[in-house]
């Protein structure tokens, strides 16, 4: 019995927090723990509440919006701005010294929830380990970004390209050259984008 007792006074004190902390509960207004609320605040919900001031703002600013001239991007000459965090396509990157980063530890793979990644590897004579085969399907993947999450050497990313359309399913296969290319072709965008998101991750 004592050890219910003890219980029930539990799930009592549990209540109380949680009636302490929220703000419509009767419990809160008999206790008097209400909001503090200047007179003028209230007045000024009311009127906003009564008289759907918001509404009546929204509706200011898109006539406003609608006498403005159109503006429209020039796309392609013309880009808007992309965030640093952008999930494009694929790259495999090098070092400066134009050594592959990639070694082969197969995480990307494994984490990938669309099994969009097929790896093979083998040791090198000097005993390193590199992939010999690192492929994508570009028509699987679902541009998650977990395989630039789960990399510990930040070898494959997600570029700032969007552009990449095809017209084939087969261009879409993304073989280790291809990734090895974007890589080369986009690093100094790529490294930028990791050094500003770097206090982030
Ligand atoms: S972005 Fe996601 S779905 Fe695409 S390859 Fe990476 S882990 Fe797989
Ligand atoms: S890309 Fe990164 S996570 Fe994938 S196998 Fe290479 S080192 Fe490992």
């Amino acid at each position: 019995m004592g050890s219910v007792s003890v219980l029930r006074r539990g799930m009592a004190d549990t209540r109380e927090v949680a009636d302490a902390n929220d703000e419509w509960s009767p419990r809160r207004r008999n206790l008097g723990l209400t909001e503090d609320i200047s007179l003028n605040d209230l007045a000024a919900r009311t009127i906003r509440d009564l008289f759907m001031t918001e509404m009546v703002r929204g509706l200011g600013m898109l006539l406003q919006m609608s006498t403005l001239p159109a503006y429209t991007i020039m796309y392609p000459s013309e880009k808007g701005p992309l965030s640093p965090r952008f999930r494009g396509e694929h790259a495999l990157r090098r070092y400066p010294s134009g050594e592959e980063r990639c070694i082969a530890c197969k995480l990307c793979e494994a984490i990938c929830p669309a099994q969009a990644i097929t790896i093979e590897a083998e040791p090198r004579p000097d005993g390193s380990r590199r992939t010999t085969r690192y492929d994508i399907d570009m028509t699987k993947c679902i541009f998650c970004g977990f395989c630039q999450e789960a990399c510990p050497v930040d070898a494959i990313v997600e570029g700032p390209n969007f552009e990449y359309a095809t017209e084939t399913h087969e261009e879409l296969l993304y073989n280790k050259e291809k990734l090895l290319a974007n890589g080369d072709r986009w690093e100094s965008e790529i490294a930028k984008n990791l050094a500003a998101e770097s206090a982030y991750r």
